[in-house]
């Protein structure tokens, strides 16, 4: 038998300098494994160390705060975790299910993606008042955004003298202490902004 046959059998071949188990082609390790200075490493065993549990983080699955919210490092120093090590805020971070107000943002577009029922006030008392709609169809608009770069407006539709006589001001409108129906747009499913929005101004 040749070398090579005979390294196959016993997964000798092209040992992970880390963990010695083969990445030669047919191991399984093969297509993730990356050069070392002295041979090869294995997919599980090349990736950065967790700050957190100090175990082997599989190759490019760490998580860096830039990734929940922001920053170079989490606020304990880490700053490559196991997404499992991450805290209970930082995993909502990461998994896109918190957002922060931003700037007006129509460059995205997107469409209706769905409604919720909100105090007007509340909105005004939390995050300040709204941008400024078309003055026709929509009085004010609020932009949010997560981590995973999704946008979403929130705002009126119709509802407003600005639409039609007869309908009320839209200060009426924003000072409500009752829920108004605003309309959801955004480019993607809008579950976790809607469920975000209502616990954040019924709390
Ligand atoms: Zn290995
Ligand atoms: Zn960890």
């Amino acid at each position: 038998m040749t070398d090579v046959i005979e390294g196959l059998l016993e997964g000798t071949l092209d040992q992970c300098v880390h963990c010695g188990h083969s990445t030669a082609f047919g191991s399984g390790r093969y297509v993730n494994r990356i050069p070392v200075d002295d041979g090869w490493g294995c997919a599980a065993c090349s990736g950065f160390e967790c700050d957190r549990c100090a175990k082997q983080i599989y190759l490019d699955a760490d998580v860096t705060a830039d990734q929940c919210d922001g920053g170079d490092e989490f606020t304990d120093g880490a700053v490559h975790v196991h997404e499992e090590c991450l805290s209970y805020i930082e995993g909502r971070h990461f998994r896109g299910e918190v957002f922060t107000r931003s700037d007006v943002d129509h460059t995205t577009g997107g469409c209706l993606q769905g409604s919720v029922e909100l105090v007007p006030a509340r909105l005004v008392e939390i995050f300040g008042a709204p941008d400024d709609g078309d003055d026709y169809k929509t009085s004010g608009e609020y932009t949010f955004k997560n981590n995973q770069g999704e946008t979403f407006h929130l705002y009126d539709w119709k509802s407003t003298v600005l639409w039609e006589d007869g309908l009320q001001e839209v200060d009426a409108l924003w000072s409500d202490r009752t829920l108004f129906e605003f309309n959801v747009g955004g480019q993607s499913t809008a579950n976790a902004f809607i469920a975000w929005i209502t616990k954040e101004t019924t709390s």
